[in-house]
């Protein structure tokens, strides 16, 4: 398997025309993969990562192929706090003037030990990274998302974030809490109508996470991050409204 299946849902070229949409860990791997679509789906994308030069290789692409207007956040989500998830929602406002979609991508592995030996500092930083990060943002951009017809938010979860698994540590408990998450706040917002929260698993994909996980598996085995490029537009745009609080596993999924 090399790229993938057919797509299991064919989103129209312009899904995503005048929306902007954030996407976090844009520079590498899957999340690279999202921003590329989005922008090419016509969406202005929030670049944000951690190192500037992926974020700028991805920035030249889009505006080589696309008329939108993306811009580049480097920021290192290990000591993202309230005041600057607070500063990034002010920026997109004054830039934008809006915000339709947020997807949580950004992810770090940790070390792969047992939970007995798994050094604090470290579990302290992978589920700040990667279950914290995304409350702040998510609070400090949820009243843009509310002003905006119809907002997806989507999070970035894992099998390891369903059922643990030895050796897996913090990056398991952060996928679990990064499942609840997802669950409470689509809860919270299903009355009102207007923003949308699902969690979504790419399962196993072919990145330099996933390499580092499983370092004898030939990459060759896996998709690409392109292969689940039809789900993550789906949730992201408008055909997706009214899907909410659901869990879906990209290898599964059959189309809308
Ligand atoms: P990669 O490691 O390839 O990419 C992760 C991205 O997140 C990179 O752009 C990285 O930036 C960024 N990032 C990491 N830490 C920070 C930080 N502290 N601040 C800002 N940005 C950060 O991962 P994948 O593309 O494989 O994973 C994407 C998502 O999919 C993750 O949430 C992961 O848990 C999930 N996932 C992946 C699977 C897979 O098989 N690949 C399977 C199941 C889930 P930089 O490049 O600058 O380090």
């Amino acid at each position: 398997m090399t790229g993938g299946h057919a797509p299991r849902y064919r989103p129209p070229a312009d899904l995503l025309r005048d929306r902007v949409v954030l996407v976090t860990g844009a520079g590498a791997g899957i999340g690279r993969a999202a921003a590329l679509a989005y922008a090419r789906h016509g969406a202005d994308v929030v670049l944000l990562g951690r190192t500037r030069a992926k974020l700028e290789a991805v920035f030249d692409r889009i505006v080589a192929e696309t008329a939108t207007k993306p811009v580049i956040v480097p920021a290192d989500l290990a000591t993202l706090d309230e005041a600057a998830a607070d500063n990034l929602a002010e920026a997109i406002r004054d830039d934008y003037a809006r915000l339709d979609g947020i997807l949580h991508n950004a992810s770090v592995l940790g070390p792969r030990v047992p939970v007995a030996h798994y050094p604090a500092a470290a579990w302290a930083e992978v589920m700040h990274v990667n279950a914290m990060a995304p409350v702040l943002l998510t609070r400090a951009l949820l009243p843009l998302l509310e002003a905006a017809p119809d907002a997806s938010i989507v999070f970035t979860s894992s099998g390891v974030g369903r059922v643990g698994r030895a050796y897996w540590g913090a990056y398991a408990v952060s996928k679990f809490a990064t499942e609840g998450l997802s669950q409470t706040l689509a809860d919270e917002l299903e009355s009102a109508g207007r923003v949308r929260v699902n969690a979504l698993n790419p399962g196993g994909t072919r990145t330099a996470m996933r390499a580092a996980a499983y370092p004898a598996e030939d990459p060759a085995t896996l998709p690409e991050p392109q292969a689940h490029m039809d789900l993550y537009l789906y949730l992201m745009g408008p055909d997706s409204a009214g899907v909410t609080g659901r869990s879906i596993d990209a290898p599964a999924w059959r189309g809308p």
